[in-house]
Protein backbone atom coordinates (compact mmCIF):
# COMPACT_ATOMS: atom_id res chain seq x y z
CA UNK A 1 0.00 0.00 0.00
CA UNK A 2 1.56 3.56 -1.03
CA UNK A 3 -0.13 6.54 -0.30
CA UNK A 4 -1.24 6.55 -3.75
CA UNK A 5 -3.34 3.71 -2.62
CA UNK A 6 -5.49 5.68 -0.20
CA UNK A 7 -8.80 7.03 -1.37
CA UNK A 8 -10.59 7.56 1.93
CA UNK A 9 -8.35 9.39 4.90
CA UNK A 10 -6.65 7.66 7.46
CA UNK A 11 -7.21 8.81 11.44
CA UNK A 12 -4.80 8.12 14.18
CA UNK A 13 -5.78 8.51 17.76
CA UNK A 14 -3.32 8.40 19.97
CA UNK A 15 -3.60 8.97 23.92
CA UNK A 16 -2.61 7.70 27.01
CA UNK A 17 -4.35 5.35 28.68
CA UNK A 18 -7.39 6.90 31.00
CA UNK A 19 -8.33 9.67 28.98
CA UNK A 20 -10.82 8.25 27.78
CA UNK A 21 -10.10 7.84 24.00
CA UNK A 22 -11.72 4.41 23.29
CA UNK A 23 -15.29 5.94 24.85
CA UNK A 24 -14.82 9.04 22.19
CA UNK A 25 -13.77 6.85 19.28
CA UNK A 26 -15.83 4.66 19.56
CA UNK A 27 -18.85 7.48 19.89
CA UNK A 28 -17.16 9.11 17.04
CA UNK A 29 -17.41 5.97 14.25
CA UNK A 30 -20.87 4.95 15.66
CA UNK A 31 -22.22 8.68 14.93
CA UNK A 32 -20.31 9.12 11.13
CA UNK A 33 -21.34 7.90 8.30
CA UNK A 34 -18.04 6.00 6.10
CA UNK A 35 -15.99 6.19 9.24
CA UNK A 36 -14.75 2.58 10.60
CA UNK A 37 -12.39 1.86 13.42
CA UNK A 38 -9.59 -0.54 12.37
CA UNK A 39 -9.47 -3.88 15.13
CA UNK A 40 -5.94 -4.15 16.37
CA UNK A 41 -3.97 -7.62 16.91
CA UNK A 42 -2.80 -8.01 20.30
CA UNK A 43 -0.70 -10.48 22.31
CA UNK A 44 -2.43 -9.06 25.60
CA UNK A 45 -5.12 -11.27 27.30
CA UNK A 46 -8.40 -9.87 27.08
CA UNK A 47 -9.69 -7.88 30.25
CA UNK A 48 -13.40 -9.19 31.30
CA UNK A 49 -16.37 -8.07 28.59
CA UNK A 50 -13.74 -7.66 25.91
CA UNK A 51 -14.56 -9.90 22.54
CA UNK A 52 -12.62 -11.34 20.27
CA UNK A 53 -12.94 -10.23 16.60
CA UNK A 54 -14.32 -7.00 18.56
CA UNK A 55 -12.25 -4.79 20.65
CA UNK A 56 -9.05 -6.72 19.56
CA UNK A 57 -7.88 -9.82 17.52
CA UNK A 58 -5.88 -11.36 20.73
CA UNK A 59 -3.18 -14.17 19.34
CA UNK A 60 -0.17 -15.66 20.94
CA UNK A 61 2.97 -13.93 20.12
CA UNK A 62 4.71 -16.53 18.23
CA UNK A 63 1.77 -15.85 15.94
CA UNK A 64 2.12 -12.18 16.34
CA UNK A 65 5.79 -12.63 15.47
CA UNK A 66 5.30 -14.78 12.45
CA UNK A 67 2.16 -12.27 10.79
CA UNK A 68 5.11 -9.08 11.70
CA UNK A 69 7.85 -11.45 9.66
CA UNK A 70 5.09 -12.01 6.68
CA UNK A 71 4.19 -8.40 6.21
CA UNK A 72 0.85 -8.22 7.70
CA UNK A 73 1.02 -5.20 9.86
CA UNK A 74 1.16 -1.62 8.24
CA UNK A 75 2.34 -0.72 12.22
CA UNK A 76 3.44 -2.30 15.36
CA UNK A 77 4.33 -1.65 18.49
CA UNK A 78 5.12 -3.06 21.97
CA UNK A 79 3.30 -1.38 24.62
CA UNK A 80 3.57 -2.07 28.45
CA UNK A 81 4.87 -5.69 27.39
CA UNK A 82 2.58 -6.49 25.28
CA UNK A 83 2.51 -6.53 21.40
CA UNK A 84 -0.19 -4.37 18.77
CA UNK A 85 -0.40 -4.10 15.27
CA UNK A 86 -2.54 -2.96 12.45
CA UNK A 87 -3.33 -5.16 9.81
CA UNK A 88 -2.95 -3.98 6.45
CA UNK A 89 -4.98 -5.84 3.99
CA UNK A 90 -7.62 -4.91 6.78
CA UNK A 91 -7.42 -1.29 6.35
CA UNK A 92 -6.80 -1.08 2.82
CA UNK A 93 -10.36 -3.51 2.56
CA UNK A 94 -12.23 -0.76 4.44
CA UNK A 95 -11.08 1.90 2.29
CA UNK A 96 -11.62 0.35 -0.81
CA UNK A 97 -15.19 -0.05 0.30
CA UNK A 98 -15.37 3.71 0.42
CA UNK A 99 -14.92 4.13 3.97
CA UNK A 100 -12.45 6.48 6.39
CA UNK A 101 -10.62 4.62 8.70
CA UNK A 102 -9.55 5.66 12.44
CA UNK A 103 -6.77 3.42 13.89
CA UNK A 104 -6.62 3.86 17.70
CA UNK A 105 -2.79 3.29 18.62
CA UNK A 106 -0.12 4.23 20.50
CA UNK A 107 2.37 7.03 19.52
CA UNK A 108 5.02 4.85 18.56
CA UNK A 109 2.44 3.42 15.82
CA UNK A 110 1.40 6.89 14.95
CA UNK A 111 4.86 7.92 13.79
CA UNK A 112 5.18 5.02 11.72
CA UNK A 113 1.93 5.81 9.99
CA UNK A 114 2.65 9.73 9.77
CA UNK A 115 6.16 8.46 8.25
CA UNK A 116 4.25 6.21 5.41
CA UNK A 117 1.09 8.21 5.44
CA UNK A 118 1.95 12.04 5.64
CA UNK A 119 -1.57 12.94 4.59
CA UNK A 120 -2.90 10.57 7.64
CA UNK A 121 -4.51 13.27 10.36
CA UNK A 122 -3.28 12.36 13.60
CA UNK A 123 -4.67 13.62 17.03
CA UNK A 124 -3.88 13.64 20.52
CA UNK A 125 -6.41 13.33 23.50
CA UNK A 126 -4.72 15.05 26.35
CA UNK A 127 -6.51 14.60 29.80
CA UNK A 128 -7.84 17.80 31.72
CA UNK A 129 -5.41 16.95 34.68
CA UNK A 130 -3.11 14.82 35.86
CA UNK A 131 -5.54 13.66 38.97
CA UNK A 132 -8.38 12.90 36.16
CA UNK A 133 -5.96 10.11 34.48
CA UNK A 134 -5.43 9.01 38.01
CA UNK A 135 -8.78 8.74 38.43
CA UNK A 136 -10.21 7.44 35.24
CA UNK A 137 -7.43 4.33 35.12
CA UNK A 138 -8.58 3.83 39.09
CA UNK A 139 -12.14 3.72 38.30
CA UNK A 140 -11.91 1.80 35.39
CA UNK A 141 -11.25 -1.44 37.80
CA UNK A 142 -9.69 -3.20 35.54
CA UNK A 143 -6.13 -4.02 36.32
CA UNK A 144 -4.18 -4.16 40.02
CA UNK A 145 -2.78 -1.49 41.66
CA UNK A 146 0.93 -2.57 39.97
CA UNK A 147 -0.58 -2.11 36.70
CA UNK A 148 -2.50 1.13 37.46
CA UNK A 149 0.99 2.54 38.40
CA UNK A 150 2.90 1.44 35.66
CA UNK A 151 0.30 3.16 33.74
CA UNK A 152 0.23 6.18 35.37
CA UNK A 153 4.72 7.22 35.09
CA UNK A 154 3.76 5.44 31.41
CA UNK A 155 1.05 7.51 30.39
CA UNK A 156 2.50 10.79 32.17
CA UNK A 157 5.61 10.18 29.36
CA UNK A 158 3.26 9.18 26.70
CA UNK A 159 1.89 12.75 27.01
CA UNK A 160 5.60 13.89 25.48
CA UNK A 161 4.48 12.90 22.54
CA UNK A 162 1.43 15.42 21.57
CA UNK A 163 3.25 18.10 19.99
CA UNK A 164 3.87 15.78 16.86
CA UNK A 165 0.65 15.29 16.11
CA UNK A 166 -1.79 17.42 13.69
CA UNK A 167 -4.62 17.87 16.29
CA UNK A 168 -4.99 18.37 20.10
CA UNK A 169 -8.51 17.51 21.90
CA UNK A 170 -8.64 17.71 25.96
CA UNK A 171 -11.63 15.37 27.24
CA UNK A 172 -12.88 17.31 29.96
CA UNK A 173 -16.08 17.15 28.54
CA UNK A 174 -17.03 14.24 26.87
CA UNK A 175 -19.49 15.38 24.69
CA UNK A 176 -17.40 18.78 23.76
CA UNK A 177 -14.27 16.42 22.78
CA UNK A 178 -16.74 14.45 20.78
CA UNK A 179 -17.97 17.22 18.97
CA UNK A 180 -14.43 18.33 18.51
CA UNK A 181 -13.61 15.19 17.22
CA UNK A 182 -16.69 15.78 14.66
CA UNK A 183 -15.46 18.67 13.97
CA UNK A 184 -12.33 17.43 12.54
CA UNK A 185 -13.27 14.90 10.43
CA UNK A 186 -15.92 17.03 8.84
CA UNK A 187 -13.32 19.96 8.27
CA UNK A 188 -11.23 17.23 6.59
CA UNK A 189 -14.27 15.85 4.20
CA UNK A 190 -15.04 19.87 3.75
CA UNK A 191 -11.53 20.61 1.81
CA UNK A 192 -11.68 21.13 -1.67
CA UNK A 193 -9.60 17.70 -2.31
CA UNK A 194 -12.10 15.48 -0.81
CA UNK A 195 -15.03 17.27 -2.49
CA UNK A 196 -13.68 17.10 -5.85
CA UNK A 197 -13.83 13.43 -4.86
CA UNK A 198 -17.08 13.09 -2.99
CA UNK A 199 -19.32 15.67 -4.88
CA UNK A 200 -17.38 15.04 -8.29
CA UNK A 201 -20.37 14.65 -10.42
CA UNK A 202 -22.22 17.80 -8.78
CA UNK A 203 -19.03 20.21 -9.59
CA UNK A 204 -18.77 18.90 -13.19
CA UNK A 205 -22.01 19.37 -13.42
CA UNK A 206 -21.87 22.56 -12.43
CA UNK A 207 -18.98 23.77 -14.61
CA UNK A 208 -20.52 22.32 -17.60
CA UNK A 209 -23.09 24.72 -17.53
CA UNK A 210 -21.10 27.48 -17.30
P1 LIG B 1 -4.91 -1.32 25.74
O1 LIG B 1 -4.16 -2.58 26.00
O2 LIG B 1 -5.14 -0.52 26.99
O3 LIG B 1 -6.18 -1.57 24.96
O4 LIG B 1 -3.99 -0.43 24.79
C1 LIG B 1 -2.72 -0.05 25.20
C2 LIG B 1 -2.14 0.91 24.17
O5 LIG B 1 -1.90 0.24 22.93
C3 LIG B 1 -3.06 2.08 23.84
O6 LIG B 1 -2.29 3.26 23.78
C4 LIG B 1 -3.61 1.72 22.47
O7 LIG B 1 -3.97 2.85 21.71
C5 LIG B 1 -2.40 1.04 21.88
N1 LIG B 1 -2.73 0.20 20.71
C6 LIG B 1 -3.86 -0.50 20.49
N2 LIG B 1 -3.81 -1.11 19.30
C7 LIG B 1 -2.63 -0.75 18.74
C8 LIG B 1 -2.01 -1.04 17.48
O8 LIG B 1 -2.50 -1.74 16.61
N3 LIG B 1 -0.78 -0.49 17.27
C9 LIG B 1 -0.16 0.32 18.19
N4 LIG B 1 1.02 0.83 17.86
N5 LIG B 1 -0.72 0.61 19.38
C10 LIG B 1 -1.94 0.08 19.65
Amino acid sequence: MTHQDLSGTLYIVSAPSGTGKTSLVNALVRDTNHLKLSISHTTRTARPKEIDGYNYHFISEAKFKQMKMAGVFMESAKVFGNYYGTSQDAVQKMLDEGHDVVLEIDWQGAEQIKERFPEAISIFILPPSIQALKDRLETRGQDSTEVINNRMTKAIAELKHHHKADFLVINDEFEEALKSLKAIVKANRMTTAKQQIINRRLIESLISEA
